[in-house]
């Protein structure tokens, strides 16, 4: 059976060439290719000798997801990127641009097992955990994607220019936006719940990829015991807490996941994690009407958050017909919440819901595959 590359640590590689008889100066050619080039095939990898790839054909292969559809967002230029995997599930990614950076929001699970009342992944259930490959896959078919120099329709991405009516070339006059800057763990699936996965997904990210600590987030809904072993296991790596409530009793009702790790241990465990001068972590609050939005809210947040280097992330809800039980805070209202925290010393900024148009905005994520039209139209929602 041919082996996956991609499916193998950077140790694993190493040592599968050299079980071909070659030197680990191969691997790291190897390496390279399939981490900083995007290489899918080893036809590619031109400085192989022919006769080393002839036999790379013969006993591995390099996986790649397929993309299904990719829709840009025409009011904030947010793309979202449905991708299929090899069982025939499906993911989502998004990239949202912000002034010089291109972020790439990742998923780490099908499906969510969290069952956040508000969010539309939660819903679907956990189908299963994703390979770390399949992880790193996102970034690196998003990276593809996005690089000018492969933009025009391309045989790599058949689906696309074959038959997809929503392919757009890239958001064009600004170089920055080729090439992503930041990753966050905060698609579809709790990455904490999907430990090991995550883990060795985060380190390619960071010691092949490339990517700087700095520049890489997991956000949890506080998973509170993994928090440590994330500190221990990937260091300086930035952690968002998604926190949305300030008593256990809110929190419970929305938040599933808070009737094991209570508010208390959460936010223990987020006084221990080890942050570097000047690094804080976010806390994502969802305002939902009438639920968590009210001065006195905003009050026990300054509290609760006393003794952590926090900031503070509002995010207005978008709304789902779905989920009628849950409304949209007031902008003055958010404001107000917002002044709160601020007149206390909180760094609290009211994040500006992207990709709402596309159904990529926070909790909107479902990779749902609608073929609206057999030979023109794809919509994902
Ligand atoms: Fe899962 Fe995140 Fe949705 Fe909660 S908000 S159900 S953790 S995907």
């Amino acid at each position: 059976m041919k082996i996956n590359l991609k499916a193998l640590t950077e140790k694993e590689l190493k040592k599968f060439i050299e079980g071909q008889k070659q030197t680990l100066y191969r691997a790291k050619q190897i390496i390279n290719w399939i981490y900083k080039k995007y290489a899918t095939s080893f036809e590619e990898m031109t400085d192989l000798s022919k006769s080393f790839r002839e036999l790379l054909n013969k006993t591995a292969f390099i996986s790649s997801l397929k993309l299904l559809s990719r829709i840009i967002g025409t009011k904030d230029g947010t793309q979202k990127f449905l991708f299929e995997l090899e069982d025939g599930e499906t993911i989502e990614s998004v990239l949202i641009p912000d002034k010089d950076r291109l972020t790439l929001c990742i998923s780490s699970q099908v499906g969510c097992a969290m069952g956040c009342k508000f969010c539309v992944t939660g819903q679907l259930g956990l189908k299963r955990n994703l390979k770390a490959y399949e992880i790193i896959d996102q970034i690196i078919s998003v990276s593809k994607i996005i690089a000018p120099s492969v933009i025009p329709p391309s045989p790599l991405y058949p689906a696309l220019s074959q038959k997809c009516g929503v392919y757009q070339r890239g958001v064009r006059g600004d170089s920055s936006l080729s090439k992503i800057t930041n990753i966050v763990f905060m698609g579809m699936g709790e990455p904490l719940h999907n430990f090991p996965e995550v883990l060795e997904a985060l380190l390619r990210i960071t010691d092949i990829v490339g990517f700087s600590k700095r520049r890489v987030t997991l956000s949890t809904v506080g998973i509170a015991p993994k928090i440590f072993e994330l500190a221990e296991k990937a260091p300086r790596i930035n952690l968002a807490i998604s926190i949305n409530a300030t008593t256990d009793e809110i929190r419970n009702k929305i938040m599933p996941i808070n009737q094991k790790y209570h508010l208390k241990e959460l936010l223990n465990a987020c006084r221990k994690f080890p942050l570097e001068p000047r690094r804080q972590i976010t806390f994502e609050y969802l305002l939902l009407e009438g639920i968590n939005d009210s001065k006195e809210d905003a009050l026990r947040l300054i509290n609760l958050l006393k003794g952590i280097k926090s900031k503070v992330n509002l995010i207005p809800y978008n709304p789902s017909p779905k989920r009628p039980e849950f409304r949209t805070t007031s902008k003055d209202k958010t404001i107000a919440f917002q002044k709160t925290l601020q007149n206390a010393g909180i760094t609290a900024i009211i994040r500006k819901s992207k990709g709402g148009d596309i159904f990529a905005a926070c909790g909107q994520l479902k990779a749902t595959y609608f073929v609206r039209n057999s030979s023109t139209a794809f919509k994902s929602s």
